[in-house]
């Protein structure tokens, strides 16, 4: 698309995004795959519509505040980036969007006190569980405002008691690999059993795993909902708190995989970005790993129905589909089931069953009733938020399917019978 962005006054991050516009030529292949567009079928809430929006702001024919209703309805999905035949790198162009227009121009006062609370929390551990636990007192539940309820029906009626890692995992038997996990932030109070799980698999096949104690937040809340500064904290930090004489940095949650993937993105024209550079290509989601280096432990047979749900920032964002499909398959006896609509989002993404609650609601919902149809027993994923998401909606819909990691389901078949 011709375009005339004056890439020079837009910084760093001007570039891509020019790139990105200049790359679409308004095809609109990229529409039947947009959640958005399943949702309210108008050409300026598709993948195409948003970026000839974006255009228009950064061209400076358009306000900010004009192009945001529908920019902010983006999931950031990138269900968008492998229907397009042209390649448009949509996620050079949206999360760099986001940060401009957050410095230019000033939300509601009750949208940037739910986005502080937001911020303020859920990328600490400690902070995000206290909020979790007074979240779930009946009187406080009940008086809390409205703007804020999407916040506290997120939360699972249970919290499960705080888990910790050891700093260094050994691996059982010989030593093939040395790696160092990423362990979440939402995910570990949500639930840490992801983290005991992925450590159990890796070191019972010969990995030795380490925990950074210093690590910190990926920072992929803040880069997705336009707080660059904040995201370049969170990614500098990270820089600095993991080893680099490991084979690789995995991650469990899709989401933070994907944003430490753009690290490059996040640190680019700062001092930073050629580390970023080296250390994103260090990162893997761990079913990745694993299908690389072969499983060694046995896996006891089951009778087990599982449908696996794509989160859209494993398989759109890290092209990770057949991984986790591979390793559920290595399980002798389990039935792998797939989803109707597999590439519509479940409504997670991020921040954004906070941001926009009907559409997330609407698409949970459907993602839910999907997964029902399979009649499998469980469905798994490997991203905390679509995990809540879905058992939210699931529970809703008084289903007994059982959510869980692809981790926690190949840790359950090498100890025991699922
Ligand atoms: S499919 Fe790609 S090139 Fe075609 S309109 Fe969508 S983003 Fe543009
Ligand atoms: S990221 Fe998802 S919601 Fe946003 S334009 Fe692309 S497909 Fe649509």
């Amino acid at each position: 698309m011709f375009h005339s962005i004056p890439t020079e006054k837009l910084g760093p991050l001007g570039e891509p995004m020019a790139k990105a516009v200049s790359a679409c030529v308004h095809c609109g292949f990229c529409l039947a795959a947009c959640p958005t567009y399943h949702e309210l079928g108008q050409e300026m809430d598709t993948p195409r519509g948003r970026i000839v929006l974006m255009k228009e702001v950064l061209e400076g024919k358009m306000s900010f505040e004009a192009a945001q209703p529908h920019v902010d309805r983006c999931l950031g999905c990138l269900a968008c980036e492998p229907a397009c035949p042209s390649g448009v790198p949509y996620r050079d162009l949206i999360s760099p969007f986001r940060a401009l227009a957050a410095s230019k121009m000033k939300r509601g006062l009750l949208e940037r006190l739910r986005r502080f609370l937001a911020a303020q929390t859920v990328p600490f551990p400690w902070r995000f569980r206290l909020a979790a636990k007074v979240g779930q007192i009946g009187p406080i539940r009940r008086m809390t405002p409205r703007f804020l309820k999407p916040m506290l029906d997120l939360i699972p009626e249970q919290i499960p008691p705080a888990q910790s890692w050891a700093e260094v995992n050994h691996a059982i038997g010989e030593k093939r690999a040395r790696v160092a996990l990423l362990t979440g932030c939402a995910q570990q109070v949500l639930d840490p059993d992801i983290n005991t799980a992925t450590i159990e698999v890796l070191t019972r096949n010969g990995v030795e795993v380490v925990v950074p104690r210093l690590q910190g937040c990926c920072g992929g809340l803040a880069w997705h909902t336009g707080d660059l500064a904040a995201a370049q904290r969170f990614a500098r930090h990270n820089l600095r708190a993991f080893p680099d004489d490991v084979d690789a940095i995995l991650t469990n949650a899709a989401g933070c995989g994907s944003a430490m993937h753009e690290y490059h993105l996040v640190l680019r024209g700062t001092a930073d970005e050629s580390r970023a550079e080296s250390f994103r290509h260090l990162v893997m989601d761990v079913s990745v790993f694993l299908m690389k280096l072969g499983l060694r432990e046995p896996l006891r047979e089951t009778k087990l129905k599982v449908a696996y749900h794509d989160a859209c920032h494993l398989a759109n964002a890290q092209n990770v589909r057949r991984q986790p499909r591979d390793l559920l398959r290595a399980i002798p006896g389990l039935e792998l089931l797939e989803i109707t609509d597999a590439h519509l989002c479940c409504g997670s993404a991020g921040s954004y069953n906070m941001d926009q609650p009907e559409i997330a609601s609407s698409l949970g919902e459907q993602k839910a009733r999907a997964v029902m149809a399979t009649c499998a027993g469980v469905v798994v994923t490997g991203n905390i938020g679509c995990m809540t998401q879905v058992a939210m909606h699931l529970k809703k819909l008084g289903s007994p399917v059982q959510v869980k990691h692809t981790m926690q389901v190949l840790r359950d078949a090498m100890l025991q019978s699922l």
